[in-house]
């Protein structure tokens, strides 16, 4: 069991035995960073939850990871050097805290691949079959069928699995072939790296003896100039030697305009596929799947609860099994209905709980690659003043704000500004399908951040 995976089971342990808003305010961000000799080490976001814990829940944490491990002697708080932000920002928290999900499993140092991602493991359904197919051709037949591939959709819809996919079927029907899978995040500060320390020259020539490269959530380009001429110049040079090409983003290309225009003449010769939102059928196959995976035989009603709660994430379908799976092995027991729900109740929680201003906010910063200070300024530059505009927008129409609220939170605006922008999106959306998308996206960022 990954720190992460233990540590959501003692929450979810610990959550029916205190209250909820004591729950929020104590046990938000926490995490284990690690476990030795017996000592659990527990990190929290800042002093006041550290001493906390130390002084109020000690007891009940340490029952709680005392029964999975008997060997515990003792849990020790820390406060975090890294805050929230950072964890946020990197979807697949790889770099930074990789441990935590991928502990259990090899990565390959060379081609940064791990092995559990498959095509066997993949289930397929109407929602990406285009994708899965693409994929698949690709992994047959490298630099020969679709080049780019470039695949894209939400959080948790299996973007990264695909990829991985196609990386491990690759190696294995080609072991000859070099595969390289990179996350752009990691992309980027090599390049950064590179050039602080003078050697582009060996970055470069890396990437140059690849035959697939693989690089994952292209998004993060955005604004990132150096980098992405660096970009361009290995998506360049490995193309025009038939190299495959795959890429993927939260987002199509068009609405990466740095992307997009840049790489308009190779997407033509390429294939672009998205991955929409899974059936109920799909989701019921893949907790299935899971279950079976992981051994543990949850009833029917169960899994039905949870296919038909959880609808568009597949990691946090993931992530309700997991926190049964720790219920069963730390009672021995397997949960019934109302246990599964009251354990599940954290990341199931109705949408209007879960909404604030202040995340909606923060996925549009994100989203376009702003800092609040730039929402909230006066500027009139259309790469701010769009942005502005859907986030009130959103503020409107999620929350059902009132006008002059929504001015106040953009720096004391005129609740006429507001109105402005709404009206405005409102009307945009009824003609330009991008936006659509892009305010879909930033929707469901919100809904399951
Ligand atoms: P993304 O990169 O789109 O955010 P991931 O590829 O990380 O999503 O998928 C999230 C989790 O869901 C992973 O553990 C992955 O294995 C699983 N998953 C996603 N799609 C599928 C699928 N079609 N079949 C089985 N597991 C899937
Ligand atoms: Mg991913």
């Amino acid at each position: 069991m990954t720190n992460e995976e233990l540590w959501q089971a003692v929450l979810a342990q610990i959550q029916l035995n205190i209250s909820p808003a004591n729950f929020a305010t104590w046990f938000k961000d926490t995490k284990i960073i690690s476990q030795k000799n017996g000592v659990i080490l527990i990190s929290t976001p800042n002093s006041f939850a550290r001493e906390w814990l130390e002084q109020k829940y000690n007891k009940i944490i340490f029952k709680v990871l005392h029964n999975s491990d008997e060997e515990l002697k003792e849990v020790k708080y820390e406060v975090g050097k890294s805050g929230l932000k950072i964890l946020k920002k990197i979807p697949v928290s790889f770099q930074k805290d990789g441990q935590l999900e991928f502990q259990e499993f090899k990565i390959d140092k060379e081609t940064n691949l791990n092995p559990r991602y498959t095509f066997e493991n993949f289930i397929v359904g109407p929602f990406n079959e285009l994708a899965q197919a693409a994929s698949f051709a690709v992994a047959k037949n490298p630099g020969q069928v679709y080049n780019p591939l470039f695949i894209y959709g939400g959080v948790g819809l299996g973007k990264t699995h695909l990829l991985q996919a196609i990386g491990n079927e690759i190696i294995k029907n080609f072991p000859q072939k070099k595969v390289k899978y990179i996350p752009t995040e990691k992309f980027v500060s090599e390049v950064i790296n590179s050039i602080k320390n003078h050697q582009m020259e060996k970055f470069k020539s890396a990437y140059q003896i690849v035959d697939t490269i693989i690089i994952d959530d292209v998004q993060f380009l955005t604004g990132k100039e150096k980098t992405q001429e660096e970009f361009f110049y290995t998506f360049n040079s490995l193309y025009e030697k038939n190299k495959q090409i795959i890429l993927s983003s939260d987002r199509p290309p068009k609405a990466i305009p740095a992307l997009a225009e840049r790489l308009r003449s190779r997407f033509e010769g390429g294939m672009i596929a998205d991955i929409s939102f899974p059936d109920l059928e799909t989701r019921m196959a893949i907790l299935k799947a899971k279950c079976q995976e992981r051994k543990i035989g949850l009833s029917e009603e169960i899994l039905e609860y949870i296919a038909s709660t959880i609808q568009r994430n597949i990691r946090e379908l993931e992530g309700a099994l997991n926190i049964l799976i720790v219920y069963q092995k730390l009672n021995n027991s397997l949960p019934d209905l109302t246990m599964a729900k009251s354990l599940l109740k954290k990341i199931i929680s109705s949408p209007n709980n879960i909404i604030s201003a202040k995340k909606i906010i923060q996925a549009v910063m994100e989203f376009y690659d702003l800092k609040e200070k730039d929402l909230i300024s006066t500027s009139r530059k259309r790469e701010i003043v769009k942005p502005r505009q859907v986030a009130m927008y959103l503020l409107r129409e999620e929350l059902k704000s009132s006008f002059p609220f929504i001015g106040r939170k953009f720096g004391g605006k005129d609740h006429t500004t507001a109105i402005h922008a709404y009206e405005k999106i409102s009307k945009e959306i009824e003609k330009n399908e991008n936006l659509i998308e892009e305010i879909n996206i930033i929707r469901q960022r919100v809904l399951s951040g």
